[in-house]
């Protein structure tokens, strides 16, 4: 043991120092710990790399032991079931080609080429075949072997998409002569790993669903079929995510779009929407709130053209780097257009009309841009993923002092906006400069600075993804949780000193210099079309009063009550309020039922007793009542509730300056 060549150092999360023979594997040392241990150990980290448990240890080392209970330890659970997926196929379809089964969000999957399409039976029997295997409590055996024995191993196996992938390993990393396998018993897969040591761990799986792919992702290859899966560490965990699921299901906006009558797709438009009017009523109620929000923090709004010229897709470096993306075209008289996929070329180009002073600043200019994005269409995805999007832009130039401050207000903004529309939980993720990046570290430094003492100022938690920013700056992105804990990232807010350079932008300082601005990116929505996806998930599909398309429906119980009930919803609508009739012949319970189905927060309900008396009878999607006096109170109720959230505020701030607000002041006479 004295041999300095054959004993290393161990290091423990919590400082514990151990010697060991060099050779020793995390799972020896899990052993050494203790069997409870030894047990639960699916992986671990050796000098902040995950490795597999039998890897030999060769120098000295920091180790953590990966469990199950470790985000980590759940990857590796998923990605193994996916070789486990390949096990259970190659036993019951022999003649399928498995292709690649990486890990996914909750989940995993495997692409497969098989000559027929796999049905719901067969999907049911793989996972049958797979909890057999699981039951079976196999070793997962790794071996690393020379690339030729690998390629070897494929050939026998008739593995021609490995095959095809283990050439391109061999032409992107000439150096690597070594390859990791792992043995499912007589299944083999070639992987990086790690992977867990035993199927025991694999318990908790479910398939969830059969679609297309691509071989490469590319349409015009042969067609595979994907299998995914989910996985979890405990049984209760995967209970929660398939009743989530469930859920997801039952709110899917597009479902929830057509029953309500609010969007729908066409094949002559991919990726674009065409909106019906209730669906374009709430998208500009999204708008006014926003252009509210905006105008009451001290922006501008203005509009630039959809179409711009090449030169200045090229002087903002999108024709180099996103021209895959971008709609082109070209006019008769020989100009190359492009549709604009963002908006912050054509604000710059609104900045520099006229000189700006120091005592300009901050400009904050909005945008509510349409922007154009080709995307695959196989990623396209209801609202949720569009090819033409309007976004709630806005770029704000200002001093170098100023950003800090601006930063600040913007994330006071986004997430008080996001508590308005009932999203509570919010996380924020702050990504830093990236290994391509323009700029020298002392500017990325004064950048990044301002995001996070930003952040300290509010005291906001943040998660750090270091390396993901854009290549011209650092970025903040705004993840909402939704009514069923699903995690959606809507607002991004990117500080800039590249595009301010690259467009020549300036301003006259106190001095009479010129200096360059900074420039902020922010979206708070995001894309509005997407949020409108997810607010009609959050809500499934029963929005809040105020952003209701229609607030009140006036239901006549028979015709001899039309032309009051038509009176009825005039005086509503005067007031402001979304209102329709529905004097039909059917039955008045038949039309409760169809505004109920419609998510119409409220019914007025007409007969003889209203029409003779002025009483009101409202009626709650949830079948309460109410009753009125008269019209007059009736409205006075509906306009108070059915007042977007951001009127309250609107009073708070008035009474903050010193005044009394309009509806708390008392009449003189
Ligand atoms: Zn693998
Ligand atoms: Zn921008």
């Amino acid at each position: 043991m004295n041999d300095p060549e054959s004993s290393i150092t161990i290091t423990l999360p919590d400082g514990a120092k151990k010697t060991v023979s060099a050779g020793t594997t995390v799972a020896d040392i899990a052993k050494s710990i203790g069997p409870g241990l030894a047990k639960s150990t699916i992986a671990g980290e050796v000098n902040g790399k995950l490795v597999d448990a039998c890897d030999p240890i060769l120098t000295d080392a920091t180790i953590r032991i990966i469990t199950p209970k470790d985000a980590q330890g759940v990857d590796i659970i998923r990605h193994s079931c996916a070789h486990l997926l390949g096990h259970a196929v190659k036993q019951l379809y022999p003649t399928a080609k498995m292709v690649i089964g990486p890990v996914i969000d909750n989940g995993f999957y495997y692409d497969i080429a098989y000559q027929r399409s796999f049905t719901a039976d067969d999907l049911a029997a793989i996972e049958t075949q797979m909890h057999t295997l699981i039951a079976t409590h196999y070793d997962v055996i790794k071996h690393v072997l020379p690339r030729d024995q690998v390629t070897a191993i494929f050939e026998e196996r008739q593995e021609d998409y490995k095959l095809q992938l283990i050439a391109q390993l061999i032409a992107d990393m000439p150096n690597e002569t070594q390859m990791g396998l792992y043995y499912h018993e007589e299944y083999i897969d070639m992987c990086r790993g790690p992977h867990v040591p035993n199927t025991r761990f694999l318990e908790h799986v479910k398939l969830t669903k059969i679609s297309g792919a691509y071989w490469r992702g590319d349409a015009n290859n042969e067609q595979l079929q994907r299998i995914y899966g989910t996985a979890w560490a405990t049984k209760k965990e995967l209970r929660t995510y398939l009743n989530m699921l469930k859920e997801a299901e039952k709110r899917d906006h597009r479902r929830l779009g057509k029953e309500l009558d609010l969007f729908h797709f066409h094949e002559e438009a991919t990726g674009a929407v065409f909106w019906h009017p209730k669906g374009w009523t709430l998208f500009q109620q999204l708008i006014e709130y926003m252009r509210r929000r905006q105008q009451q923090s001290g922006y501008i709004e203005v509009n630039t053209p959809d179409m711009m010229e090449r030169s200045l897709w090229e002087q903002s470096g999108h024709w180099q780097n996103y021209q895959d993306h971008m709609y082109t075209t070209e006019t008769p008289d020989k100009q190359t257009l492009a549709l604009k996929p963002m908006n912050c070329p054509g604000s710059v180009l609104l900045y520099k009309h006229g000189l700006k002073s120091y005592r300009d600043l901050p400009i904050r200019m909005a945008e509510f841009g349409k922007v154009h994005r080709y995307e695959f269409s196989g990623s396209l995805h209801g609202l949720l993923r569009v090819r033409h999007f309007t976004q709630d832009d806005a770029h704000i130039y200002c001093t170098t002092e100023q950003m800090q401050k601006e930063c600040t207000d913007i994330i006071e903004l986004v997430l008080d906006i996001y508590k308005q529309f009932g999203f509570e939980e919010v996380s924020i993720k702050l990504s830093t400069r990236p290994e391509n990046r323009m700029g020298d570290d002392a500017t990325w430094d004064i950048l990044e600075t301002a995001l996070v003492e930003s952040l300290q100022h509010l005291a906001l938690d943040y998660q750090l993804n270091p390396g993901e920013g854009a290549f011209y700056g650092p970025k903040l992105e705004f993840v909402l949780r939704d009514a069923i804990g699903r995690d959606w990232q809507c607002g991004t807010l990117q500080v800039d000193m590249n595009l301010p350079a690259r467009f020549s932008l300036e301003y006259i300082d106190n001095n009479g210099a010129r200096q360059t601005p900074v420039m902020l990116h922010r979206a708070l929505f995001g894309s509005l079309e997407r949020f409108t996806g997810i607010l009609i998930e959050h809500y499934a599909g029963k929005l809040p009063a105020w952003l209701a398309p229609l607030q009140v429906s006036a239901l006549t119980i028979s015709e001899n009550f039309n032309s009051y009930a038509s009176r009825v919803t005039q005086a509503l609508t005067l007031s402001g309020l979304r209102a329709e009739l529905d004097d039909s012949k059917e039955k008045v319970s038949y039309k409760i039922r169809q505004q109920t189905l419609k998510k119409t927060p409220f019914m007025i309900i007409i007969g003889a007793n209203e029409v003779e008396t002025g009483q009101v009878n409202l009626r709650l999607l949830n079948g309460e009542q109410m009753n009125f006096a008269n019209l007059a109170s009736a409205i006075d109720h509906l306009t108070t509730i059915c007042r977007p959230p951001d009127a309250i505020n609107q009073q708070q701030a008035i009474a903050a300056l010193g005044f009394q607000s309009y509806s708390t002041s008392i009449p003189l006479t």
